[in-house]
């Protein structure tokens, strides 16, 4: 715990009068570790959440560039950060700085791995979801289990959102309920769009659960899935399911994401183009087609899809198998699949 000078009774004077956290609960908060992994319309709602209840390190883990198309949504960024394509988790250090001087916030460029994880998210008292994809999620899944570190799972898209909390010991894990990930193409914010009001209150729903962690109050944390529809209307909280006895992650602790053969394998090939040689995910090119018709350009055969979007072209192949032209970095490529194929 930190002792509270006479300026953070000031600066958190609304938090400490909020009888759930106290003056106990900010001080560990100020001495608090957080880890966010995604920095778009969730991670930095996150970010900047918990920076400004002064949540002592926040990390974040982000793999991509900000784009002109984030800005709707992704609360932290602004028009220069698009302007100079900012790696995400840069423009967020810097603007963390500036929402509070007195946090540690760390941006980290990178794809969130198997052989990085330790080395990364080791310290972190929970672990924030603001991912896009089933594979990191699966990969953070196993870590946290392993290593007995809660994190919260969330999810937007169009008008809808999930968060769900991950106690390592006490509630259901991501594979308790979704053992594997849903097959062929999932919609995408890129794909169906998506809400900027959904996403930060699937955030916020996902923020007050690792505030609760964060301030020593673990067992505030209630075991329910929580989904929200902004357009339709509706909240619906239902009970997490308990821990599943065979379930391979958390029941029989087999954490085959963690070792890295579930991962969809990845190469260079040639000087400017890198495949993702995704496994048993046979795709439906003709939906997904006409999907990513307004998105770029497509020319599809019965054999293989290819989208046009800026400098980047993908040819997607029936199995789930892309090779992308336009980069030889294997994140971006990694990130251009979640977002145009989902993964
Ligand atoms: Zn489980």
């Amino acid at each position: 715990m930190v002792k509270m000078t006479a300026a953070d009774r000031e600066r958190y004077s609304r938090q400490i009068l909020f009888a759930g956290l106290g003056e106990a609960g900010q001080e560990h908060l100020l001495a608090s570790r957080a880890a966010i992994v995604g920095c778009g319309a969730l991670g930095s709602f996150h970010a900047a959440a918990l920076a400004r209840a002064g949540v002592g390190r926040i990390l974040i883990i982000d793999r991509d560039y900000v784009e002109s198309s984030n800005l709707q949504r992704q609360w932290l960024f602004e028009e220069s950060d698009a302007a100079e394509a900012l790696p995400k988790a840069i423009a967020a250090e810097r603007r963390l700085a500036r929402i509070n001087s007195t946090v540690r916030a760390q941006g980290i460029v990178a794809d969130l791995t198997p052989a990085n994880i330790a080395d990364l998210l080791s310290d972190a008292q929970v672990i924030l979801d603001g991912t896009d994809n089933f594979e990191t999620r699966y990969l953070i899944n196993d870590f946290a289990l392993s290593r007995t570190i809660p994190w919260i799972y969330g999810a937007a898209v169009g008008s809808y959102g999930i968060s769900m909390p991950v106690i390592p010991g006490r509630t259901a894990c991501l594979r308790c309920v979704y053992p594997d990930q849903p097959a062929g193409a999932q919609p995408t914010c890129e794909t169906a769009g998506v809400l900027n009001s959904v996403t930060a209150a699937i955030a916020a729903v996902e923020t007050a659960d690792a505030l609760k962690i964060l301030a020593g109050r673990a067992e505030l944390v209630r075991p329910r899935i929580t989904t929200l529809d902004l357009w339709e209307g509706g909240m619906r909280q239902i009970d997490q399911p308990t821990p599943a006895a065979d379930c391979p992650a958390c029941g029989l602790r087999d954490f085959v994401h963690l070792d890295g053969e579930r991962r969809a394998p990845v190469s260079l090939c040639g000087r400017n183009a890198v495949q993702i040689h995704e496994r048993a995910r046979p795709l439906d090119l003709a939906a997904l087609g006409s999907r990513l018709q307004s998105l770029g350009q497509v020319r599809a055969n019965d054999f293989a899809l290819r989208f046009v979007t800026g400098s980047y072209e993908m040819t997607i192949f029936p199995d789930g198998r892309a090779i992308i032209k336009g980069t030889a970095d294997i994140g971006i490529a990694r990130s251009l699949y979640a977002r145009y194929i989902g993964a």
